[in-house]
């Protein structure tokens, strides 16, 4: 299957991505992490992308939907993927639907995790990761067993990401509002469209995922149907 994880940042599509990943063989595309990983070694795109990621702004769209398909061809997702960061805007979602077209695939599901912003921003203040595995921690809900280490990697130490000081936090939310949130509205006019509560605890919103994607396996061929909307599909 192939799986879009939509949502403001902070809402947990990292965390809930790599579970629904790893738990069902299929690759996890985090443009994210592949910027960050670029931005770490120093290469050519991650000396550009670095600089809009720490102003909370958007690397180029042309760029992100090269590195996507290029991700998303390579042999470990062929059996499905899960996206989480892209597509982060409608030019973005329409190369993603040429793109699958020109294999003969689609999407099988578009998850929007949905929480109030209040919320994100308390969460991204609490946010570590592991630098090594980059397994996400929260501080006070979801903490490493010793305060400080990542549980996985005992001798290091984890880390907040750049772009998680509070000034850049509501930069982020900005453009989510601005360019990121139409996309709700796009996928729902396909019928792609399954609404999650990304509130509650970790396993709550996991199970919660799976069975919004269930649903959208078992009601077969005919997406239009599934967001409720009534609009019909395109
Ligand atoms: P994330 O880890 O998904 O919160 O992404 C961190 C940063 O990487 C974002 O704030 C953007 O600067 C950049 N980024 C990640 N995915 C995309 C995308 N699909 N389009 C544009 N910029 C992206």
């Amino acid at each position: 299957m192939r799986v879009v994880l939509l949502g403001p940042p902070g809402v947990g599509k990292g965390t809930q991505g790599r579970r629904l990943a790893t738990e069902s063989g299929w690759a996890l595309v985090s443009t994210g992490e592949m910027l960050r990983d670029a931005v770490a070694r120093r290469t050519p795109l991650g000396l550009e992308a670095g600089r809009q990621m720490d102003a909370g702004l958007l690397v180029p769209d042309e760029v992100m939907v090269g590195l996507v398909r290029e991700r998303s061809a390579l042999p470990d997702a062929r059996l499905g993927f899960v996206l989480d960061g892209f597509p982060r805007t409608v030019p973005q979602a329409r190369a993603l639907d040429g793109m699958l077209e020109g294999r003969g695939q689609r999407l099988d599901a578009v998850v929007s995790l949905v929480a109030p912003e209040g919320e994100l921003v308390r969460r991204l203040g609490q946010r570590r990761e592991c630098p090594v595995c980059k397994r996400a921690y929260n501080l006070e809900s979801a903490p490493p067993r010793d305060g400080r280490h990542c549980d996985d990697h005992p001798g290091t130490e984890l880390v907040q990401r750049a772009d998680d000081q509070e000034a850049t936090v509501r930069k982020r939310l900005e453009v989510y509002r601005e360019q990121t949130a139409p996309l709700v509205d796009y996928y729902r006019a396909q019928g792609r469209l399954v609404e999650v509560p990304g509130t509650g605890e970790v396993d709550e919103v996991y199970q919660a995922m799976k069975q919004a994607i269930g649903r959208t396996e078992s009601s077969g061929t005919t997406p239009a149907r599934r967001a409720g909307s009534g609009s019909g599909g395109r």
